[in-house]
């Protein structure tokens, strides 16, 4: 279906509250990377500043927007949803701190960024920004401990970026139980919720499903697409990645209100 038409639809699903009605008992969670300036057309990784305002505008317009831990604490209680919508961040890009926390504190949304913690304050370059040529910074400690204080919710996305769907026994201990002590001990405070990378459904096997919930982490993130609904549970909740292939916010509305966010590759 052509974007346009999409939009079209976005607007008038919302615009009509039949949204409401088809988001009843379910929470949606959502995922960005990287918020900037000049957010290139090929770029799926970045929304730019403006476009990420518009979406925060949208989920407040239209959603309840909760911290992360809020819907997880609904499932742990067995209560239902009511429209619930958190906004969550993957990787620890500093623009992140420049560009998406004073949008976030001007609207007073709550956010969870997750952060790949022996990647924070070095210059690591990843290899998919490395097959771009692209060099973007990460958030040195004291940006992730000022984000902290401010109230957003530091979350762990392992120590190196690993795929647990890959790697097993010490090495995939080491990126989960490790990046929970090195973030705890940076903040010095609890770090319980957990992002794993990639997102995908192969890309996390079930015995490090199992360590996830083992090292004392209240939750597991996808990034697969979908809406969790009641009864889901904290350990396979499902994030609906945003990039600039989001023409609007009303595109995202169309795309969540009908279910249509799952990723199909
Ligand atoms: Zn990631």
């Amino acid at each position: 279906m052509k974007t346009a038409i999409k939009q079209l639809l976005g607007r008038t699903i919302f615009a009509s509250r039949l949204d409401g009605l088809l988001l009843r008992k379910a929470a949606v969670i959502v995922a960005f990377h990287r918020v900037h300036e000049a957010a290139a057309p090929d770029d799926s990784l970045s929304v730019n500043v403006e476009m990420f305002e518009r979406h925060c505008r949208f989920f407040q317009r239209h959603f309840r927007v909760v911290r992360l831990a809020d819907i997880v604490e609904k499932l742990e209680r067995g209560q239902p949803f009511q429209h619930e919508l958190a906004i969550t961040f993957d990787d620890g890009y500093r623009d992140n701190f420049e560009h998406a926390a004073p949008v976030l504190e001007k609207l007073g949304l709550p956010a969870t960024f997750f952060v790949v913690t022996s990647w924070m304050g070095t210059s690591v370059v990843p290899w998919w920004d490395g097959e771009r040529g692209a060099r973007h910074s990460w958030m040195s400690w004291d940006e992730v401990r000022t984000l902290h204080r401010k109230g957003f919710d530091i979350g762990v996305h392992t120590r190196t970026h690993a795929d647990l769907g890959a790697v097993r026994g010490s090495e995939a201990a080491e990126e989960i139980f490790g990046a929970k002590r090195d973030l705890e001990a940076e903040l010095g405070a609890p770090a319980d919720l957990f992002a794993y990378p990639y997102g995908g459904r192969h890309q996390l096997s079930e015995p490090n499903r199992e360590l996830v919930r083992a090292a004392g982490f209240r939750c597991c993130c996808s990034s697969v697409g979908g809406i969790n609904e009641d009864g889901a549970s904290p350990f396979d909740l499902q994030r609906v990645p945003i990039s600039f292939w989001h023409r609007s916010p009303q595109q995202f509305g169309f795309e969540v209100a009908l279910g249509r966010t799952r990723l199909t590759a």
